[in-house]
């Protein structure tokens, strides 16, 4: 951040009274002096630089000279202490200052500036999906695999340039190497991107065969991927910057990993709660007693009352999936399904027969509670 207190005509060394080509003198001496390709890692000439960009932004422009003459950095700052600083607070000058100072170095260079270092026409590389199929048991523990995906490195052929060994690529003879040309007449220009050489500055004669001219090898890959416990189906895992690489200097886009869960044979899955539907016989479930039931990590037993009814519930607490986020486990949901025998013999079916005579016979009610209300209705209808 610059210091609110900063004269703008004493950052680029000149009298109030300069002209704007005396401005521009002072500014492009000192925007070299401190650039940061020539002050690798200098913070106090990165500063200075920053300082010198604001000024030059301010005093260049006639009307925004007047209003700093006139006002100060109060002209610009909402009398917050003034400036907003190099980031952007002052009406876009991040862009703005760049444009700039490209502008006055490519006027310096003859064009080479825009394509070193800071390109605006850098463009991020595309974003990689990769699917992964894995089971209900690796997503609730987590699952570490390996994934073979495509890796990009500089074609040692070319070094990266993407021309024929032995050639170079050349600037672009429609934007001489700035990357953008104008269109349009007087006050509605707009710039837009190279059709030529689609914002690199630079065109290719002869591409280098190995890569046809990308600059980039392609290879196929083995990467580690750990899938966390908890992920569920649909969701993604980002690896940054291992998708396609940017251009132009941009950065590399990533790769997802998209997880998909396998449906389980007998659990549902809802969440970190898992649903399964148990089985009970009818005597089970008329008697009583331990069940065993199983979980995603070996067998439990679950003690049912007498009377358990088709499709009562019960929960088993903390034996569902770690939750992805916290440490928390979801719960298990035994569902019963008490089964009718089928295939009876004779005697069975005797049996059956009997034991059906000593309800009718019995004194007490064999109707569950909840479904008392039920038959009392029944009876009411036949009546
Ligand atoms: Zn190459
Ligand atoms: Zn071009």
């Amino acid at each position: 951040m610059a210091e609110a207190e900063l004269d703008y005509y004493e950052v680029l060394g000149v009298e109030r009274t300069a002209t704007q080509e005396e401005i521009k003198k002072n500014y492009r001496r000192l925007a070299m002096k401190y650039h940061p390709d020539r002050n690798h890692g200098d913070k106090a000439a990165e500063e200075k630089f920053k300082q010198v960009g604001e000024a030059y932004e301010v005093l260049s422009d006639p009307q925004k000279r007047a209003a700093y003459d006139r006002y100060g950095h109060s002209a610009f700052g909402g009398g917050q202490g003034g400036f907003g600083g190099f980031e952007g607070g002052f009406g876009g000058f991040s862009s703005a200052g760049f444009d700039n100072i490209n502008d006055i170095f490519a006027d310096f260079f003859g064009g080479q500036a825009r394509s070193r270092g800071g390109n605006r026409n850098m463009r991020r590389g595309e974003d990689l999906q990769y699917e992964i199929e894995i089971t209900l048991e690796q997503a609730a523990e987590g699952y570490e695999t390996e994934i073979l995906v495509p890796t990009w490195t500089k074609c040692e052929e070319c070094d990266g340039t993407g021309a024929k060994k032995g050639t170079k690529p050349k600037q672009c003879p429609t934007c001489h190497g700035a990357g953008s040309v104008r269109v349009g007449a007087g006050f509605f220009q707009v710039e837009q991107t190279c059709p030529t050489c689609h914002g690199k500055g630079t065109v290719i004669d002869k591409p280098c065969p190995k890569c046809h001219g990308t600059g980039w090898k392609e290879e196929r890959k083995k990467i580690q991927v750990q899938i966390p416990a908890g992920i569920d189906d649909g969701q993604k895992i980002r690896l940054a910057g291992r998708g396609y690489p940017g251009e132009n200097g941009g950065s590399n886009g990533d790769l997802y990993v998209v997880v998909s869960v396998k449906q389980h044979d007998i659990f549902d899955r809802d969440g970190a709660d898992l649903h399964l539907e148990m089985p009970l016989s009818f005597a089970q479930a008329a008697l009583g007693g331990e069940l065993e039931v199983p979980t995603l990590n070996g067998k439990l037993t679950l003690k049912i009352p007498e009377g358990t009814q088709s499709g009562k519930i019960f929960r088993l607490r903390g034996k569902g999936i770690k939750s992805l986020r916290t440490s928390n486990f979801g719960d298990l949901y035994v569902h019963t399904a008490v089964e009718t025998p089928v295939n009876l013999t004779d005697e069975q079916k005797e049996i059956l027969k009997n034991f059906e005579a000593t309800l009718h016979k019995s004194k007490r009610s064999h109707h569950a509670p909840e479904k008392k209300g039920f038959f009392d209705k029944l009876g009411d209808l036949f009546k």
